[in-house]
C-alpha cells in the first residue's frame, strides 16, 4: 500500500509565503484567504526566503533601488513597488494598485532638535501621502494582492475593515482606485470629519455603529468569515510588507547610513514591527551591518503597550487592550 501525497499548492514561486510568527510548521500562499495560524491561532507573517534575494549583491540592490527612486515607470515610481522583489515578487504589473505612495520627505529639524538637546534630529514625514497617513504604504500591498487573487478566480468580492480613521481612509482610496468594493465599520460619532469624509467620498459602504472600535472589530471579523469579503485590519500581515519600506527608505535617504535611533508613535505596533522587519532583511542581505535602535512612543493617555512593558508582558496581547481606554487627545490613537 502506498500513501497518496497531496500536491503542494503553488506558493508565490515558493519563496514568499505566510508562516506562523510563533514558529509552527506550514507555509500558506499569500493569495489564500487566511489571517491566523491554523495550528495555534497566532498571527502570520510574510516570509521571504533569503537565498533567491542573495543572488544580487548589496551594492547591486542599492543601485537598483536608487535607479528606481525618482522614475515614473510603472510601478517603480512608488516607494513600495520600487522594492517589489522585497515586497511581493510574484505580483503582476497589471495587478499593482498604486498611487506612487512613499518616497516621502526626510528633513533636518534643526530648531526643534536644539530645543530638545538633540543636535542631529530628522523627521520622516510619512503622513505626506494620499490619505494623510503611512497606512497608504500597507494598503497598496494588500489591495494589489486582492486584485491578483480576484484575477485568479478567488471568491473574494470586497474588502473590509474596522477603523477609527486612517486605516479606513487608506483602504477606501486604494479600493476605489482598483474598482473593488470596500466596507468600512466605524464607531458612530468617534471619527474626525477629515477622516470620515475620505471613505464616503471614495464611494465605500460606510457603516457607523453604536459601539467602540473593539465592537466594530468583532463585527468585521464575523462579516469576513465566509471568505467573500477580505479583512484588511492590521492582523492582516500583508500591510507590514508595504510599511517596512519606510525604514529602508530612511536609510537610502541617509546614503545607506544607519541612524542611531528611530522613534515611532505606536498603536498596536504593526508599523514598528514593519520597520524592524525591513532592517532585518537589509542586515541579512548585507546592505547594512547594524540595526538602528527603535523606540516605541505612546501617548500617556492611551498607552497599553507601555503598561504591558511595565508589567513584564504578563498579558500576552497588547492589542486589543484588556480594558477600554478613555478619550485620548488625538482621535487616531483611540
Ligand atoms: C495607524 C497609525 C499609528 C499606529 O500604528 P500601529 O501600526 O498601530 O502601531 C500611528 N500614527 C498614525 C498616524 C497612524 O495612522
Ligand atoms: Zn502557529
Amino acid at each position: 500500500m502506498s500513501l497518496a501525497v497531496a500536491p503542494k499548492p503553488a506558493i508565490d514561486k515558493q519563496t514568499t509565503y505566510f508562516r506562523c510568527i510563533a514558529g509552527c510548521p506550514g507555509e500558506h500562499s499569500i493569495y489564500d484567504v487566511i489571517y491566523t495560524c491554523p495550528i495555534c491561532g497566532s498571527l502570520l507573517e510574510v516570509h521571504h526566503d533569503r537565498q533567491p534575494l542573495q543572488q544580487r549583491s548589496a551594492d547591486q540592490w542599492k543601485q537598483l533601488f536608487e535607479s528606481r527612486a525618482s522614475t515614473s515607470q510603472w510601478p517603480y515610481g512608488s516607494g513600495v513597488w520600487g522594492l517589489r522583489e522585497w515586497v511581493v515578487p510574484s505580483l503582476a504589473d497589471e495587478n499593482v494598485v498604486s498611487m506612487f505612495e512613499g518616497n516621502t520627505n526626510l528633513f533636518w529639524a534643526d530648531r526643534l532638535g536644539k530645543q530638545l538637546g538633540v543636535p542631529d534630529l530628522w523627521i520622516k514625514l510619512c503622513g505626506n501621502s494620499h490619505t494623510g497617513s503611512f497606512k497608504d504604504l500597507g494598503m497598496t500591498v494588500l489591495v494589489s494582492v486582492v486584485k491578483q487573487m480576484m484575477a485568479q478566480g478567488s471568491p473574494v468580492k470586497a474588502v473590509a475593515c474596522a477603523s477609527t480613521g486612517d486605516t479606513s481612509a487608506a483602504l477606501a482610496a486604494y479600493a476605489a482606485y482598483a474598482g473593488i468594493p470596500a466596507v468600512i465599520f466605524l464607531p458612530a460619532g468617534k471619527v474626525s470629519t477629515a477622516q470620515l469624509i475620505q471613505p464616503v467620498a471614495n464611494g465605500a459602504h460606510v457603516l457607523a455603529l453604536d459601539t467602540d472600535f473593539d465592537g466594530c472589530m468583532k463585527i468585521v471579523q464575523e462579516v469576513t468569515k465566509d471568505n467573500s469579503i477580505y479583512l484588511a485590519n492590521s492582523m492582516n500581515s500583508l500591510r507590514i510588507e508595504g510599511q517596512k519600506t519606510v525604514g529602508i527608505e530612511i536609510i537610502r535617504q541617509f546614503n545607506w547610513d544607519v541612524p542611531d535611533w528611530i522613534i515611532i508613535p505606536v498603536g498596536n505596533l504593526g508599523n514598528i514591527s514593519a520597520l524592524h522587519k525591513g532592517f532585518q532583511l537589509m542586515v541579512d542581505l548585507g546592505l547594512i551591518t547594524r540595526m538602528p535602535r527603535l523606540v516605541a512612543a505612546q501617548a500617556a493617555r492611551a498607552n497599553p503597550f507601555y503598561e504591558s512593558f511595565k508589567n513584564g508582558f504578563k498579558e500576552k496581547s497588547a492589542s486589543p487592550p484588556s480594558k477600554p481606554w478613555p478619550m485620548p487627545f488625538a482621535s487616531a490613537i483611540r
